[in-house]
């Protein structure tokens, strides 16, 4: 017999198929990890295929030494998804088969944990009487009938356990435990469904692609539920994303509530041994239900009955480091192996899902009210520049005090957030609101300190920093924004008998943080949560009416085309966290920019408004969804070379523009916006263009580039964040 076998090294070279025999005494099977020997090492690989014929001389075939496992680690499935993904993204084989097992299966490290428990073995023995540890002892282990020795050591002590074993009193045995995930308790509360949850879950069946559109406290998760609890009893299993840590205590806790077992968890907070073990139980078939962030798409769960990717328009759902990948092409890819449908759940669907529910791909589904009959909170817009004129330079506006204060004197809480996103590096005018801006992109330009320049990331262009308003001549135009710490401290002045908690990066860098955190704020009133991106998303606490957002323009003038989708979207979901209740809910919203477009839609939650406008914008500027971005950087330690890589690349992929005239809308070549990173010169090749043929011309800059570049091709499309 023989065998195809790829070679778990990430690099070009050997993103290739390589043949094996395979020995008599092996039993093999595809999807086995295997040692082969390659040159003069031996290295792991998979194996893809067996057959009985090979297409080299067979006497100078190599053997394969040893499989690392006896089953087939990479399924069916898995191997078909490798492919797709391969081409799609331009990965090597061997960095896609990665993102499908835990890393601690790759690195050989595999550790499953044994405990040591004891047992009664004869149950009619008498201590002595004033033997009062090995009477408890026993006692206890009458009522458990076993007992960990860890927890026996601790109760009653070592030397207890030692005399009881040593008599022969007790037995003791090994036994394998799993590692288990922490999670919040929750009781499972049951909920009447209402009639637009109702009507949802029966239309979401087949093989489909559904936006489920929920206003913020719509009782989406219900819906989860229910379509999940569906699909198991008819035997099937389901995969649920959702976008960040942060948000997954809480759904991670109503799942378990409800679910028990059946549930495992899958997120960065996990350490490597419980990855490995929740891993296990979902590739053993022990657990039925994934919950998990983005790399959970590529759980071993077989036999899904449904998808769903909540909150979808986040972009922690796009891989943008290498393996790059877009988690909605998996999931769609997995949903039409395992033929169930996938659901998009959002408030705020991304303009390109909502762009595919116009063009007729994507089925809408919508929950327009909140699950507790109370209108969404009323967001009130300051001006902040308004408050600079009535003499208020503070960070807060009156309007936002006198909330704070009545939220305090009503022993509620209240939540104020911080964008952090893009930390300070767009140039604001404090005194018109003015921001610079680039004139042929119409994005926002990026401060970039070592060049003391002002950049635009979609052309290249660069501008001189601004020390004069263009606009009204004022000099007291400046880069930067205030921070969590900031808020805090001028909180605690304001109030200072107050309970003020903060959740950002810094504060929730330990394990189960997070969770810590906001169990505290959940348990006192009143209580002020100062946070960022992590406080906008997913949470549900009943006693939270107020909400402010401290600097909403944070988010809208970045360098990304799509800084106001993002905008969009981040207040809706913060505004989300207000009123949830039965008390009301109100958010106030600072901004500089009072009469931009978004704040209009936003504050009338007027989606459909918002997504007319933008995509109408993005349409005439040829931005995606209606065009596409294609980015090839180049970076090398050798500045002279990477420019000579540059210019080669280009004159090939120049040669495009003849056979693609009426397609290609810019192309050019250029140094990167950040020169340099890791002591690597950045040059990069940007290319947009209209849909018709993208995917053709895709495929022949990233062909181009790969004849010429020896190491892994760089290519991007439509990228978030250019640097
Ligand atoms: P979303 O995810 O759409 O923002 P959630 O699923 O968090 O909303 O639901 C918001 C709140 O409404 C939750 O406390 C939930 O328990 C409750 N809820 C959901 N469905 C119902 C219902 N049919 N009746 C009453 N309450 C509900
Ligand atoms: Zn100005
Ligand atoms: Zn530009």
């Amino acid at each position: 017999m023989f065998a195809k076998v790829i070679i778990d090294q990430d690099v070009k070279a050997l993103n290739k198929i390589f043949e094996y025999s395979v020995p008599e005494d092996l039993s093999l099977q595809v999807g086995m990890r295997v040692f082969v020997p390659f040159g003069k090492r031996i290295v792991q690989g998979y194996v893809v295929e067996l057959g009985s014929t090979c297409s080299y001389d067979k006497t100078k075939l190599k053997s394969i030494i040893s499989a690392l496992e006896d089953f087939s680690a990479i399924k069916p499935e898995m191997l078909q998804l490798m492919r797709f993904m391969a081409k799609k993204n331009h990965l090597t084989m061997a960095s896609t088969l990665r993102l499908f097992l835990p890393s601690q299966m790759r690195e050989g490290k595999v550790r499953e944990i044994y405990e040591t428990f004891y047992t009664l073995l004869q149950h009619d023995f008498q201590p002595k009487k004033n033997a009062q540890k090995q009477i408890a002892l026993l006692k206890h282990l009458k009522d458990k009938g076993k007992s960990s020795s860890t927890e026996l050591a601790n109760l009653f002590g070592y030397s207890t356990i030692k005399t009881l074993f040593d008599k022969g009193v007790i037995a003791r045995q090994k036994e394998r435990i799993e590692r288990k995930p922490f999670v919040l308790s929750r009781q499972d509360k049951k909920v009447q469904l209402n009639a637009m949850q109702k009507k949802a879950i029966e239309t979401i069946s087949g093989q489909k692609v559904f936006l489920l559109h929920g206003v913020t406290g719509s009782g989406k998760t219900e819906v989860y539920m229910h379509l999940i609890e569906r699909e198991l009893s008819q035997g099937k299993n389901a995969l649920l994303l959702v976008p960040e840590i942060s948000l997954t205590p809480q759904i991670m806790a109503n799942f378990k509530a409800r679910f028990g077992d059946f549930v495992a968890l899958l997120h960065s907070g996990l350490s490597a041994g419980e990855r490995f073990d929740e891993w296990k139980r979902i590739f053993s078939g022990q657990a039925r239900i994934v919950v998990g962030a983005r790399s959970a798409v590529f759980a071993p769960v077989e036999n899904l009955g449904i998808i769903i990717i909540d909150e979808e328009h986040e972009q922690s759902y796009i891989s943008e480091s290498n393996p790059r990948y877009f988690t909605h092409d998996i999931a769609l890819f997995r949903a039409s192996y395992n033929h169930c449908p996938l659901v998009l759940g959002s408030a705020t669907p991304s303009v390109d899902s909502y762009q595919k529910v116009i063009d007729g791909q994507y089925q809408l589904v919508q929950l327009p009210t909140r699950a507790n009959g109370r209108d969404l909170p009323a967001i009130q817009i300051v001006d902040m520049i308004g408050e600079i004129r009535r003499g208020n330079n503070g960070i807060f506006s009156a309007q936002l005090i006198a909330d704070l204060a009545q939220v305090i004197a009503n022993k509620k809480q209240a939540m104020m957030f911080i964008n952090r996103r893009g930390y300070s590096s767009f140039m604001r005018c404090r005194d018109c609101g003015y921001v610079a801006k680039c004139s042929d992109c119409d994005v926002s330009l990026v401060y970039h300190r070592e060049d003391n320049r002002l950049k635009c990331h979609y052309c290249g262009k660069q501008f001189k920093v601004l020390t004069r308003c263009p606009n009204c001549k004022s000099e007291n135009i400046k880069q930067g924004a205030v921070g969590t710490e900031q808020v805090v401290a001028k909180l605690k002045e304001l109030f200072p008998n107050v309970k003020i908690l903060r959740m950002d990066n810094d504060t929730t860098s330990t394990k189960n943080s997070h969770q810590k955190i906001l169990e505290e704020f959940k348990n006192s009133l009143p209580a002020i949560l100062v946070g960022t991106q992590m406080i906008a998303k997913g949470h549900d606490f009943e006693n939270v009416t107020l909400v402010g957002i401290v600097d909403a323009d944070q988010s809208l003038f970045q360098a990304d085309y799509r800084s106001t989708e993002r905008t969009f979207q981040l207040i809706t979901q913060v505004a989300g966290r207000a009123g949830r209740s039965k008390d009301e809910g109100k958010v106030v919203l600072q901004t500089y920019a009072p009469r931009h477009y978004v704040y209009k839609f936003v504050s009338n939650y007027d989606y459909q408004g918002f997504f007319k406008k933008e995509a109408n914008i993005r349409q005439t500027a040829c931005f995606p969804p209606f065009s596409r971005i294609i980015r090839l950087l180049i970076s090398d330690n050798d500045e002279n070379y990477a420019r000579e890589l540059l210019k080669m690349c280009y004159t090939e992929i120049e040669k495009l523009k003849d056979e693609y005239q009426n397609q290609i809308l810019y192309l050019d070549a250029m140094k990167a916006p950040i020169k340099k990173i890791q002591n690597k010169f950045r040059y990069q090749i940007l290319l947009r263009t209209k849909l018709d043929k993208a995917d053709e011309i895709e495929e022949k800059v990233f062909e181009a580039a790969n004849k010429i570049v020896k190491n892994n091709v760089f290519l991007e499309v439509n990228p978030t964040n250019m640097s």
